[in-house]
Protein backbone atom coordinates (compact mmCIF):
# COMPACT_ATOMS: atom_id res chain seq x y z
CA UNK A 1 0.00 0.00 0.00
CA UNK A 2 1.28 3.54 -0.99
CA UNK A 3 0.04 6.58 0.00
CA UNK A 4 -0.31 10.06 -2.11
CA UNK A 5 -1.36 13.22 -1.14
CA UNK A 6 -4.66 12.63 -2.62
CA UNK A 7 -5.28 8.78 -2.84
CA UNK A 8 -4.73 5.48 -1.34
CA UNK A 9 -2.69 2.75 -3.69
CA UNK A 10 -4.20 -0.72 -2.97
CA UNK A 11 -3.00 -2.62 -5.63
CA UNK A 12 -1.08 -2.76 -8.78
CA UNK A 13 -2.55 -4.86 -11.88
CA UNK A 14 -0.84 -5.53 -15.10
CA UNK A 15 1.60 -2.44 -14.22
CA UNK A 16 -1.35 -0.32 -13.84
CA UNK A 17 -2.14 0.96 -9.68
CA UNK A 18 -5.11 0.86 -8.47
CA UNK A 19 -6.21 4.16 -6.27
CA UNK A 20 -8.99 4.93 -3.61
CA UNK A 21 -9.14 8.89 -3.64
CA UNK A 22 -9.83 10.03 0.47
CA UNK A 23 -13.47 11.29 -0.45
CA UNK A 24 -14.61 7.76 -1.10
CA UNK A 25 -14.77 7.90 2.67
CA UNK A 26 -17.80 9.84 2.33
CA UNK A 27 -19.56 6.90 0.23
CA UNK A 28 -18.60 4.46 3.54
CA UNK A 29 -19.64 7.23 5.86
CA UNK A 30 -22.70 7.48 4.00
CA UNK A 31 -23.76 3.81 3.76
CA UNK A 32 -23.00 4.21 7.90
CA UNK A 33 -25.86 7.05 8.27
CA UNK A 34 -28.21 5.53 6.20
CA UNK A 35 -27.79 2.40 8.43
CA UNK A 36 -27.41 4.30 11.04
CA UNK A 37 -31.17 6.17 10.66
CA UNK A 38 -32.72 3.10 9.62
CA UNK A 39 -31.80 1.65 13.10
CA UNK A 40 -29.98 -1.87 11.50
CA UNK A 41 -27.51 -3.45 13.42
CA UNK A 42 -24.18 -4.24 12.93
CA UNK A 43 -24.16 -7.30 11.02
CA UNK A 44 -26.29 -5.31 8.77
CA UNK A 45 -23.82 -2.50 7.85
CA UNK A 46 -21.52 -4.84 7.61
CA UNK A 47 -23.91 -6.34 4.62
CA UNK A 48 -24.21 -3.16 3.31
CA UNK A 49 -20.49 -1.89 2.97
CA UNK A 50 -19.60 -5.38 1.23
CA UNK A 51 -22.30 -4.84 -1.41
CA UNK A 52 -20.85 -0.86 -1.82
CA UNK A 53 -17.29 -2.72 -1.81
CA UNK A 54 -18.48 -4.90 -4.29
CA UNK A 55 -19.96 -2.27 -7.20
CA UNK A 56 -16.50 -0.34 -6.17
CA UNK A 57 -15.12 -4.03 -7.63
CA UNK A 58 -16.99 -3.64 -10.49
CA UNK A 59 -16.44 -0.48 -11.38
CA UNK A 60 -12.57 -1.23 -11.29
CA UNK A 61 -13.29 -4.38 -13.49
CA UNK A 62 -15.00 -1.73 -15.84
CA UNK A 63 -12.28 0.95 -15.88
CA UNK A 64 -9.27 -2.08 -16.38
CA UNK A 65 -11.66 -3.28 -19.57
CA UNK A 66 -10.71 0.52 -20.98
CA UNK A 67 -7.06 0.20 -19.78
CA UNK A 68 -7.04 -3.66 -20.80
CA UNK A 69 -8.38 -2.28 -24.11
CA UNK A 70 -6.20 1.00 -24.77
CA UNK A 71 -2.95 -0.98 -24.03
CA UNK A 72 -3.77 -3.45 -26.79
CA UNK A 73 -2.92 -0.38 -29.06
CA UNK A 74 0.30 0.23 -26.78
CA UNK A 75 -1.10 3.25 -24.69
CA UNK A 76 -0.28 2.54 -21.26
CA UNK A 77 -2.89 3.89 -18.00
CA UNK A 78 -1.18 5.65 -15.49
CA UNK A 79 -3.47 4.79 -12.75
CA UNK A 80 -6.93 4.00 -11.97
CA UNK A 81 -8.41 6.15 -9.23
CA UNK A 82 -11.98 5.64 -7.73
CA UNK A 83 -13.81 8.51 -6.78
CA UNK A 84 -17.67 8.21 -4.55
CA UNK A 85 -18.91 8.94 -8.02
CA UNK A 86 -17.45 6.22 -10.01
CA UNK A 87 -13.91 5.32 -11.11
CA UNK A 88 -11.44 7.23 -13.47
CA UNK A 89 -8.74 5.40 -15.71
CA UNK A 90 -5.82 8.12 -16.72
CA UNK A 91 -5.02 6.65 -20.14
CA UNK A 92 -1.94 8.15 -21.61
CA UNK A 93 -4.22 9.21 -24.77
CA UNK A 94 -7.76 8.55 -26.71
CA UNK A 95 -6.63 6.30 -29.55
CA UNK A 96 -7.18 9.01 -32.89
CA UNK A 97 -8.48 5.75 -34.68
CA UNK A 98 -12.24 5.82 -34.59
CA UNK A 99 -12.06 2.33 -34.69
CA UNK A 100 -9.26 1.70 -32.09
CA UNK A 101 -11.53 4.75 -29.78
CA UNK A 102 -14.85 3.09 -30.29
CA UNK A 103 -13.07 -0.35 -29.12
CA UNK A 104 -12.06 1.19 -26.13
CA UNK A 105 -14.82 2.95 -24.89
CA UNK A 106 -17.02 0.13 -25.48
CA UNK A 107 -14.61 -2.33 -23.19
CA UNK A 108 -15.85 -0.83 -19.71
CA UNK A 109 -19.66 -1.50 -20.05
CA UNK A 110 -18.90 -4.76 -21.63
CA UNK A 111 -16.86 -5.63 -18.31
CA UNK A 112 -20.38 -5.38 -16.59
CA UNK A 113 -22.53 -7.01 -19.26
CA UNK A 114 -20.50 -10.08 -18.71
CA UNK A 115 -20.49 -9.59 -14.90
CA UNK A 116 -24.07 -8.98 -15.26
CA UNK A 117 -24.84 -11.98 -17.56
CA UNK A 118 -22.47 -14.70 -15.12
CA UNK A 119 -24.01 -13.34 -12.21
CA UNK A 120 -27.73 -14.43 -13.65
CA UNK A 121 -26.92 -17.54 -14.87
CA UNK A 122 -25.80 -18.21 -11.80
CA UNK A 123 -28.62 -16.85 -10.08
CA UNK A 124 -31.20 -18.65 -12.77
CA UNK A 125 -29.54 -22.42 -12.11
CA UNK A 126 -28.13 -22.35 -8.69
CA UNK A 127 -30.85 -24.35 -6.19
CA UNK A 128 -30.77 -20.96 -3.65
CA UNK A 129 -33.57 -19.26 -4.19
CA UNK A 130 -32.89 -15.43 -4.51
CA UNK A 131 -35.21 -12.39 -4.24
CA UNK A 132 -34.16 -9.30 -6.03
CA UNK A 133 -36.27 -7.14 -3.38
CA UNK A 134 -35.66 -3.50 -2.03
CA UNK A 135 -32.02 -2.73 -0.87
CA UNK A 136 -32.92 0.55 0.91
CA UNK A 137 -34.83 -2.04 3.30
CA UNK A 138 -31.99 -4.64 4.21
CA UNK A 139 -29.33 -6.05 1.98
CA UNK A 140 -29.04 -10.32 2.46
CA UNK A 141 -27.89 -13.34 1.15
CA UNK A 142 -30.98 -13.53 -0.78
CA UNK A 143 -30.77 -10.35 -2.33
CA UNK A 144 -27.37 -9.73 -2.88
CA UNK A 145 -26.51 -11.35 -6.17
CA UNK A 146 -29.67 -10.02 -8.16
CA UNK A 147 -28.90 -6.62 -6.84
CA UNK A 148 -25.45 -7.05 -7.48
CA UNK A 149 -26.29 -8.17 -11.20
CA UNK A 150 -29.07 -5.07 -11.65
CA UNK A 151 -26.23 -2.83 -11.12
CA UNK A 152 -23.95 -3.82 -13.39
CA UNK A 153 -26.75 -3.89 -16.33
CA UNK A 154 -27.57 -0.26 -14.79
CA UNK A 155 -23.88 0.50 -15.38
CA UNK A 156 -23.34 -0.36 -18.54
CA UNK A 157 -26.46 1.23 -19.59
CA UNK A 158 -25.87 4.59 -17.45
CA UNK A 159 -22.33 4.84 -19.09
CA UNK A 160 -23.62 4.25 -22.75
CA UNK A 161 -25.57 7.39 -23.03
CA UNK A 162 -23.93 9.48 -25.03
CA UNK A 163 -22.89 12.28 -22.86
CA UNK A 164 -19.29 12.98 -23.96
CA UNK A 165 -16.84 12.37 -22.46
CA UNK A 166 -18.54 9.36 -20.78
CA UNK A 167 -18.21 6.44 -22.38
CA UNK A 168 -21.31 6.94 -24.79
CA UNK A 169 -19.99 9.66 -25.62
CA UNK A 170 -16.87 8.43 -26.65
CA UNK A 171 -18.88 5.85 -28.67
CA UNK A 172 -21.04 8.51 -30.27
CA UNK A 173 -17.96 10.76 -31.30
CA UNK A 174 -15.83 7.87 -32.95
CA UNK A 175 -18.64 6.71 -34.74
CA UNK A 176 -19.31 10.60 -36.06
CA UNK A 177 -15.68 11.13 -37.23
CA UNK A 178 -15.56 7.91 -39.66
CA UNK A 179 -18.34 10.72 -41.59
CA UNK A 180 -16.94 14.04 -40.25
CA UNK A 181 -13.98 14.16 -39.30
CA UNK A 182 -12.49 13.99 -35.50
CA UNK A 183 -12.66 17.89 -34.68
CA UNK A 184 -16.06 18.30 -35.96
CA UNK A 185 -17.34 15.05 -34.77
CA UNK A 186 -15.76 16.24 -30.86
CA UNK A 187 -17.45 19.26 -31.45
CA UNK A 188 -20.96 17.95 -31.69
CA UNK A 189 -20.41 14.91 -29.19
CA UNK A 190 -19.40 17.75 -27.00
CA UNK A 191 -23.11 19.75 -27.52
CA UNK A 192 -24.83 16.64 -26.60
CA UNK A 193 -22.84 15.73 -24.00
CA UNK A 194 -23.64 19.65 -22.64
CA UNK A 195 -27.32 19.29 -23.71
CA UNK A 196 -27.39 16.15 -21.27
CA UNK A 197 -25.52 17.23 -18.52
CA UNK A 198 -27.91 20.32 -17.91
CA UNK A 199 -30.62 17.13 -17.94
CA UNK A 200 -28.05 15.40 -15.60
CA UNK A 201 -28.30 18.31 -13.14
CA UNK A 202 -31.62 18.98 -13.36
CA UNK A 203 -32.69 15.13 -12.80
CA UNK A 204 -29.65 15.21 -9.83
CA UNK A 205 -32.65 17.95 -8.24
CA UNK A 206 -35.11 15.64 -8.44
CA UNK A 207 -33.83 12.73 -7.91
CA UNK A 208 -30.27 12.07 -6.50
CA UNK A 209 -27.49 15.02 -5.93
CA UNK A 210 -24.52 12.44 -7.23
CA UNK A 211 -26.50 13.36 -10.82
CA UNK A 212 -25.43 17.00 -9.98
CA UNK A 213 -22.02 16.30 -9.69
CA UNK A 214 -21.86 14.11 -12.56
CA UNK A 215 -23.41 16.74 -14.63
CA UNK A 216 -21.33 19.42 -13.88
CA UNK A 217 -18.25 17.40 -15.20
CA UNK A 218 -19.42 15.95 -18.00
CA UNK A 219 -20.14 19.83 -18.68
CA UNK A 220 -16.99 20.93 -18.27
CA UNK A 221 -15.32 17.99 -19.16
CA UNK A 222 -16.69 17.95 -22.54
CA UNK A 223 -15.72 21.77 -23.10
CA UNK A 224 -12.14 20.85 -22.42
CA UNK A 225 -11.64 17.84 -24.46
CA UNK A 226 -12.88 19.58 -27.21
CA UNK A 227 -10.31 23.00 -26.86
CA UNK A 228 -7.48 20.21 -26.71
CA UNK A 229 -8.55 18.63 -30.29
CA UNK A 230 -8.90 22.09 -31.62
CA UNK A 231 -5.91 23.62 -30.31
CA UNK A 232 -3.98 20.23 -30.61
CA UNK A 233 -4.65 20.25 -34.42
CA UNK A 234 -3.70 24.30 -34.44
CA UNK A 235 -0.29 24.34 -32.98
CA UNK A 236 -0.01 21.14 -35.02
CA UNK A 237 3.99 20.38 -35.51
CA UNK A 238 4.65 23.86 -34.07
CA UNK A 239 8.07 24.12 -31.69
CA UNK A 240 8.76 26.05 -29.04
CA UNK A 241 11.27 28.34 -30.86
CA UNK A 242 8.02 29.23 -33.34
CA UNK A 243 6.65 30.94 -30.33
CA UNK A 244 9.90 32.38 -28.84
CA UNK A 245 10.61 35.98 -27.24
CA UNK A 246 13.42 36.69 -27.47
CA UNK A 247 13.30 40.02 -25.98
CA UNK A 248 13.27 39.81 -22.43
CA UNK A 249 14.71 41.01 -19.14
CA UNK A 250 15.67 38.84 -16.05
CA UNK A 251 15.84 39.47 -12.46
CA UNK A 252 17.68 38.57 -9.41
CA UNK A 253 17.00 37.61 -6.10
CA UNK A 254 18.46 40.88 -4.81
CA UNK A 255 16.34 43.15 -7.17
CA UNK A 256 13.38 44.99 -5.27
CA UNK A 257 9.99 45.62 -5.83
CA UNK A 258 10.66 49.17 -7.39
CA UNK A 259 12.90 47.74 -9.89
CA UNK A 260 10.14 45.14 -10.98
CA UNK A 261 7.91 48.39 -11.18
CA UNK A 262 10.43 50.34 -12.98
CA UNK A 263 10.44 47.67 -15.82
CA UNK A 264 7.18 46.66 -16.24
CA UNK A 265 6.32 50.61 -17.14
CA UNK A 266 9.14 50.89 -19.19
CA UNK A 267 8.43 47.78 -21.29
CA UNK A 268 5.65 45.42 -22.42
CA UNK A 269 6.59 43.07 -19.67
CA UNK A 270 4.37 41.90 -17.56
CA UNK A 271 6.11 38.74 -16.09
CA UNK A 272 9.85 37.50 -15.59
CA UNK A 273 12.31 34.70 -15.08
CA UNK A 274 14.31 34.88 -11.89
CA UNK A 275 17.97 33.81 -12.22
CA UNK A 276 20.48 32.84 -9.54
CA UNK A 277 23.90 34.16 -9.45
CA UNK A 278 25.25 31.40 -11.99
CA UNK A 279 22.60 32.50 -14.58
CA UNK A 280 20.22 29.70 -13.92
CA UNK A 281 16.41 29.67 -13.58
CA UNK A 282 15.38 29.67 -10.20
CA UNK A 283 11.56 31.26 -10.35
CA UNK A 284 9.31 32.88 -11.81
CA UNK A 285 8.37 37.21 -10.66
CA UNK A 286 4.71 38.26 -12.27
CA UNK A 287 2.75 41.56 -12.27
CA UNK A 288 -0.02 39.82 -10.08
CA UNK A 289 2.80 38.51 -7.62
CA UNK A 290 3.97 42.38 -7.66
CA UNK A 291 0.92 43.80 -6.65
CA UNK A 292 0.02 41.48 -3.93
CA UNK A 293 3.83 42.21 -2.55
CA UNK A 294 2.85 46.10 -2.58
CA UNK A 295 -0.20 45.71 -0.54
CA UNK A 296 2.23 43.84 2.10
CA UNK A 297 5.96 45.13 1.78
CA UNK A 298 7.63 48.29 1.65
CA UNK A 299 8.73 49.07 -2.80
CA UNK A 300 12.55 48.90 -1.57
CA UNK A 301 12.01 44.94 -0.70
CA UNK A 302 14.00 42.60 -2.64
CA UNK A 303 11.66 40.02 -4.56
CA UNK A 304 13.89 37.09 -2.81
CA UNK A 305 11.26 35.65 -1.00
CA UNK A 306 8.19 36.52 -3.02
CA UNK A 307 9.04 35.18 -6.57
CA UNK A 308 7.55 31.54 -6.79
CA UNK A 309 9.71 28.84 -7.05
CA UNK A 310 9.80 26.84 -10.46
CA UNK A 311 12.28 24.51 -11.72
CA UNK A 312 10.30 24.01 -15.44
CA UNK A 313 11.82 24.58 -18.33
CA UNK A 314 11.56 24.22 -22.61
CA UNK A 315 13.78 23.45 -24.83
CA UNK A 316 13.80 25.35 -28.63
CA UNK A 317 12.32 21.40 -29.93
CA UNK A 318 9.74 21.54 -26.91
CA UNK A 319 6.56 20.55 -29.26
CA UNK A 320 4.29 23.83 -28.26
CA UNK A 321 1.19 21.56 -27.81
CA UNK A 322 3.05 20.22 -25.10
CA UNK A 323 4.07 23.58 -24.19
CA UNK A 324 0.71 24.83 -23.76
CA UNK A 325 0.15 21.52 -21.87
CA UNK A 326 2.31 21.99 -19.30
CA UNK A 327 1.94 25.59 -18.79
CA UNK A 328 -1.96 25.24 -17.93
CA UNK A 329 -1.66 22.10 -15.79
CA UNK A 330 1.12 24.41 -13.89
CA UNK A 331 -0.37 27.47 -14.30
CA UNK A 332 3.00 28.90 -14.82
CA UNK A 333 2.94 32.92 -16.25
CA UNK A 334 6.20 32.55 -17.98
CA UNK A 335 8.65 29.50 -18.81
CA UNK A 336 12.19 29.88 -19.30
CA UNK A 337 13.62 28.44 -23.21
CA UNK A 338 17.38 26.84 -22.17
CA UNK A 339 19.66 25.62 -25.08
CA UNK A 340 22.81 24.86 -24.47
CA UNK A 341 22.59 25.62 -20.55
CA UNK A 342 21.70 29.29 -21.19
CA UNK A 343 18.46 30.84 -21.47
CA UNK A 344 17.98 31.73 -25.46
CA UNK A 345 14.07 33.18 -24.57
CA UNK A 346 11.01 32.90 -22.72
CA UNK A 347 7.52 31.41 -23.44
CA UNK A 348 4.22 32.36 -22.00
CA UNK A 349 0.48 31.35 -22.34
CA UNK A 350 -0.05 34.63 -24.35
CA UNK A 351 2.60 34.12 -27.16
CA UNK A 352 1.31 30.26 -27.34
CA UNK A 353 -2.14 31.79 -27.79
CA UNK A 354 -0.75 34.34 -30.35
CA UNK A 355 0.87 32.10 -32.56
CA UNK A 356 -2.20 29.82 -32.83
CA UNK A 357 -4.27 32.77 -33.78
CA UNK A 358 -2.02 33.67 -36.57
CA UNK A 359 -1.24 29.69 -37.40
CA UNK A 360 -5.04 29.56 -38.30
CA UNK A 361 -5.32 32.90 -40.52
CA UNK A 362 -2.26 31.52 -42.25
CA UNK A 363 -4.31 27.83 -42.77
CA UNK A 364 -7.04 29.87 -43.79
CA UNK A 365 -5.50 32.19 -46.31
CA UNK A 366 -4.29 28.89 -48.09
ZN1 LIG B 1 -16.13 3.67 -18.74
Amino acid sequence: MKIHSNSLEIIEIKKIPIRIHWSFILILGYVFYINFKAGNNSHQIIWSLIYVLSIFLCVTLHELGHALAAKQYGIHTKSITLYPIGGIASIEKIPEKPIQELIVALAGPIVNVIISAILWTWIIFSPIEYTLDDISIQIHTKNFLPNLATVNLTLAIFNLIPAFPMDGGRVFRSLLSLWIGRIQATYFAMLLGQILSLLFIFAGFIYNPFLIFIGIFIFFGAAQEYQAIKYGNLLGNLKVQDALITQFSLLLPYHTLLDVIQIILNTHEKEFIVINSEKQPIGIMTRDILIQSLANYPKQTPIQDLFQQNSIFFTPNTPLKEALHIIQTHSLAIVPVIYHGKIVGVITLENILETMMISEALKAQS
